[in-house]
This record gives structure tokens, C-alpha cells and sequence, in this order.
């Protein structure tokens, strides 16, 4: 069988770096090789030069090779809704996102956008991302469909929000139940895709809705669960009106048995002392969006705090209430979040944390997140040359560490020289 192998700078982490000298951590060959076979990693290591028959060489010598970047929380319909003015949380979703999300029971659109979404993910280095469709099952289809066609690794599902919506954006506790088991059967399994049990939050979802994801939840444990919890102080307190009798906001989706270790809870801001410690119980995942919450005026979430429970923790976009489809901005406004805090975020926990920490937070670490031999062959190549003044930058940049930590900084879609998703080069074909 061809193979292809990837010559560069390669950098995997093995654990979470405890501290800017902690080497046993990561893996490193300043001139290293990745060869990949059938979409899979076959060998890493110091660069050989030695030409094998029916192997094709790409040189990316200078550049980092790390595994491709992973997305926890981000919204497919909300391509359209990025950068809307709005006062709050609550504002911004009546304002723009349920009228843009009602254009998606329109397959061409819902079509059209998938494409987009894929592309720009590819663009900013992203492999895999954890991402909520709308209550369309047709906004499903698409996004599956357009993630097969680029063999990309997706977890994804249907919003179920049977209240507190335009009518138009309501399924009921029984469609809903009824659409999730369908696009689970038409899509679970089918090449990378990965069906998540989707109720969008507490606030949209009845009582009857919640015990239908619980019936759910209970008919595939395997299957992810994604929903929002704890991000604003009036979602905080409209939720616990909706669902009175319980200890806390976490306290909902724990009552309906939602929190385990494949729930991905987006936000996390406003955590009591008892959701800290559910949240580390049932090993569920807190999934920081520093740009939405900045953006949207949320809050700062206190990284530390939850470390120190145990709790998981990933990090991700949250477009379109986050505002860019970059990790490397990502994480650089999370940095700032933590500055802000008295927190430290050094560049190589950062970069753990876009790769194998966001694998091992969506339970996909066997298969992604680190480049090593078996694991699927997703990976990104970045440039920390990549602007003017990075390149002037650089002249004065002597260490690894300091070298990421500027491509976080001042690094974005420009600093992706190529994606490769499965062994295949996918940014430098994009259109344009
Ligand atoms: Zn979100």
C-alpha cells in the first residue's frame, strides 16, 4: 500500500505538562518523521532519509507537525450569527441565533453551511469537534454527509428544545426521542461519526423532554451527551425556575441521570461548591469557551478550581457565541482569562490541552490526539513565521516552549500551513 511520510519539527504529548520543564511529558524530534498508511500512523520518529519504494515524501522541514485540533462545544448553525451585538446570553439567542437556526429546516442551506463549516475547521487546523446541529434532523444529515465526504472524525447530534423557542425551533419530548433514535440508527458508527445525545439546556427542555434524553442516555451508554450548564447568572436562575426542588443547576441534568464520563457541559462559570464536586464524581467534563465567555460577558472561568477537584476539563470555540474558529485564539484568550484570575496557563499546557487533553476530555484519546503509531493520521503543520511579525518575532525566540506560546498568542488560520485529516491533505485544497 502507498504511504506517505511527513517530514518536520513533530511534537505529541504523552500527559499533562505540570510545569514549562517538564519533559517527560510530550514527545519531541526536531527532525522527525510521521509515515502514514490507510489513514493511520504506522511509525514516528527521528528522520531517516532512507528512500523506501511507494512511499511519497512531504517536507515540511522547519515546521511543527503536532496531531490535528480538537473543538469540545462548538455550533454548526451559528456560522451566520458570529460577531451579532447583543447585551447577553439570553438577548443574543432571541435576537439572532433561533431566527438563523429556523433557515436550517431548509436542506440546501443546511447544506451549504455543513460545507462551510468543515472548511473553515480545516482551515484552522481542526480535526474533530463536538458540535451541536439544530432541532432539524435534516441540519443532521447534512452535517454528517459533509463530514464523510472529508472522512472527518465528528461528534455531533439534534438539539432537542421543546420549549422557550420560536415554535418553529420546537420538536416535542416524543419527536424529539423519535428524531435522536433515528439519526443515532442513520449515523452512529458510519465511518467517524459519532452520534451525541443533544438537549440543547435546561431551559429549553420540558421535564418530559429530560426523561426522554434519560431513556436515551440509558439506550446507548456509549453515546456522548452534550448540553450547556452554568454559563450566565440569568440563565442560572431561569433554569432553576423551571426545574424548583433541586440543589443546583447541575443538580437538573444529574436528577435525569444526563452526567457521566461523556458529557461534555459547555461553560462552567458559575459553579457551586457541591456542582464542583459532581462534576468530579461522575468524571462529566467542563468545557471552558474563554471567547464566548468573554464575548458574551459570561464570566472567567477559574481553571484552578476545578483542577483541584479533579474535575475534566476541555477547552473549545463555542461559535457563534465564541468568536473565532482558532484554537490558537482560543487559547489565547483563555490565558488572558486565567491572567486575569491569578491563574497560569504556560504554552505547553495549552498546547496539551487542544490536543490530547480535548481527546482524552471527549473519551477519543485511543484513536486521536497524539501522534503515535495505530492512532488516526490527524494532524496539522503550523508556522510560527507565518505574519511579518512573527517572523521578526521569532529571530528573538530561542526554546520550544516560547515558540508556542507566541504561535497562541499572535497565531491564527495564517499559522495553519496544512490539515491533514486521515492521511490526507485537506486545507491546501480548499476553494480560494
Ligand atoms: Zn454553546
Amino acid at each position: 500500500m502507498a504511504r506517505t511520510l511527513l517530514r518536520g519539527r513533530v511534537l505529541s504529548f504523552l500527559d499533562e505538562p505540570q510545569a514549562l520543564d517538564d519533559v517527560a511529558s510530550y514527545r519531541y524530534w526536531e527532525d522527525g518523521e510521521v509515515e502514514i498508511e490507510g489513514g493511520k500512523i504506522v511509525s514516528v520518529g527521528q528522520f531517516d532519509g532512507a528512500q523506501q519504494a511507494n512511499t511519497t515524501i512531504i517536507d515540511h522541514s522547519g515546521k511543527l507537525i503536532l496531531p490535528g485540533l480538537i473543538d469540545p462545544h462548538i455550533h454548526v448553525p451559528q456560522m451566520q450569527v458570529i460577531g451579532s451585538y447583543a447585551a447577553n446570553l439570553l438577548e443574543w439567542l432571541n435576537t439572532y441565533t433561533f431566527v438563523e437556526e429556523q433557515r436550517f429546516a431548509d436542506e440546501a442551506h443546511a447544506a451549504r453551511i455543513a460545507g462551510r463549516f468543515f472548511d473553515e475547521l480545516i482551515r484552522h487546523g481542526t480535526t474533530t469537534a463536538a458540535a451541536y446541529c439544530t432541532v432539524h434532523p435534516q441540519s443532521v444529515d447534512a452535517f454528517f454527509s459533509a463530514a464523510a465526504e472529508r472522512n472527518m472524525l465528528m461528534v455531533g447530534g439534534k438539539v432537542m428544545m421543546d420549549r422557550n423557542a420560536p415554535e418553529a425551533l420546537r420538536d416535542t419530548a416524543q419527536s424529539g426521542y423519535d428524531d435522536t433514535k433515528a439519526g443515532i440508527a442513520r449515523w452512529h458508527g458510519q465511518g467517524r461519526a459519532h452520534y451525541a445525545i443533544t438537549p440543547r439546556f435546561a431551559i429549553t427542555s420540558t421535564p418530559e423532554q429530560m426523561e426522554m434524553a434519560e431513556t436515551l442516555a440509558r439506550e446507548y451508554p456509549d453515546l456522548h451527551i452534550q448540553t450547556h450548564v452554568d454559563e450566565n447568572l440569568e440563565e442560572i436562575a431561569f433554569a432553576r425556575e423551571l426545574f424548583p426542588n433541586l440543589p443546583d443547576y447541575l443538580g437538573i441534568y444529574e436528577r435525569y441521570h444526563l452526567l457521566g464520563p461523556k458529557t461534555l457541559l459547555g461553560h462552567c462559570i458559575h459553579l457551586t461548591h457541591r456542582e464542583c464536586e459532581v462534576l468530579a464524581e461522575t468524571r462529566s467534563v467542563a468545557v471552558w469557551c474563554p471567547t464566548s465567555n468573554l464575548f458574551i460577558g459570561s464570566g472567567l472561568f477559574d481553571h484552578d478550581r476545578l483542577h483541584a477537584h479533579g474535575a475534566r476539563i476541555g477547552i473549545a470555540t463555542d461559535v457563534g457565541g465564541g468568536t473565532s474558529y482558532s484554537m490558537l485564539r482560543t487559547l489565547d484568550e483563555g490565558y488572558k482569562v486565567l491572567q486575569l484570575r491569578g491563574q497560569r496557563l504556560n504554552p505547553l499546557r495549552a498546547f496539551y490541552m487542544m490536543t490530547l487533553g480535548n481527546a482524552r476530555a471527549m473519551s477519543l484519546d485511543g484513536r486521536i490526539g497524539a501522534i503515535e503509531v495505530g492512532r488516526d493520521a490527524d494532524l496539522v503543520v503550523l508556522d510560527a513565521r507565518s505574519t511579518p511579525q512573527m517572523a521578526l518575532r521569532m529571530e528573538a525566540v530561542d526554546t520550544l516552549a516560547n515558540e508556542l506560546f507566541l504561535l497562541q498568542t499572535c497565531g491564527d488560520d495564517r499559522a495553519v500551513v496544512e490539515t491533514y485529516v486521515a492521511g490526507k491533505p485537506m486545507k491546501s485544497r480548499l476553494p480560494g
